[in-house]
């Protein structure tokens, strides 16, 4: 008996596709004795899209309507395919839990959302349903280059908001626009000069102060696709690297000065006038 649900469990992993295994590589647990105790993807509600595999923890909200979840992503990457004029070229995995719980037992992975290489984790139910265009810009735009955060990042931030989502909800800020959260910080003291954005190679660790760098860089983005227009933005997300080296942040910043005929400094400037909150003022 033991041995008969090994047998399925092992074929029922095996059948996963590569990169659902490949996000599941690091989690604690992965060793298949635990896998098959926990039964944890034989009974996962299915679905599939265009561009997606959806897979579902069984009675979570997700699972009851996964279709129309799918459907709602497919058009959310329609949209960002034509922001960045990039097909996203591969399917994608959403793996969603019933709770916090649930997902750090069967991946090892804290918190609400995780994505890793072709396989997004969220945690969904009546209280917690994640912004969805975040991480699907990521893969997107990972088709043009990897630029530096205040792009890759801003971005991310920027399109949620354009197609309809609330991204300044997570920040403290339900319904507020992306340049009135960074005005609201600036008059409490808090920012971060952007020629320091702009030579982060990721935003979350405590010295890129996240919770002000983020607005900042998406109200920037904002800025620069107001001004010069989409096809520059992506001309910048092909042409800058990210990177911790002085080096090719100084080669970056050159780049930037091709791409939109300003500098840094000069278009903080400029951006930080349109935002109400002038670099003069202070
Ligand atoms: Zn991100």
């Amino acid at each position: 008996m033991r041995l008969k649900n090994l047998t399925l469990a092992v074929v029922l992993w095996a059948s996963l596709p590569e990169a659902l295994r490949a996000a599941l590589e690091p989690m604690p647990t992965r060793d298949l004795t635990a896998a098959i105790a926990a039964d944890r993807f034989s009974k996962f509600v299915r679905a599939r899209s265009e561009r997606l595999d959806g897979y579902a923890e069984p009675k979570s909200a997700a699972a009851g309507s996964l279709p129309r979840i799918l459907a709602a992503r497919e058009h959310a990457l329609d949209q960002l395919e034509a922001f960045y004029g990039a097909k996203l070229g591969r399917r994608l995995a959403l793996v969603f839990f019933a709770n916090e719980e649930s997902k750090l037992k069967a991946t090892g992975h804290r918190g609400w959302g995780w994505a890793v290489n072709d396989v997004i984790v969220e945690v969904n139910n009546d209280k917690i349903h994640l912004e969805p265009y975040h991480e699907l810009s990521h893969m997107v735009s990972a088709r043009l280059g990897s630029p530096p955060a205040l792009f890759d990042e801003g971005a991310a931030v920027y399109v949620a908001k354009r197609f309809g989502g609330d991204p300044m909800g997570e920040f403290g800020h339900p319904g507020a626009s992306l340049d009135a959260v960074v005005a609201l910080n600036i008059d409490a003291g808090h920012y971060v000069p952007m020629r320091e954005v702009f030579a982060f190679s990721e935003i979350g660790p405590p010295r890129t102060q996240g919770e002000f760098s983020y607005p900042e860089a998406a109200s920037f983005v904002s800025f620069l696709v107001l001004r010069f227009g989409e096809a520059a933005l992506r001309t910048a997300f092909g042409r800058l690297r990210s990177s911790d080296d002085s080096r090719q942040i100084a080669a970056n910043a050159l780049a930037f000065r091709e791409i939109f005929g300003v500098d840094v400094e000069m278009a903080e400037r400029s951006w930080r006038r349109q935002i109400g909150r002038p670099l003069e003022h202070r």
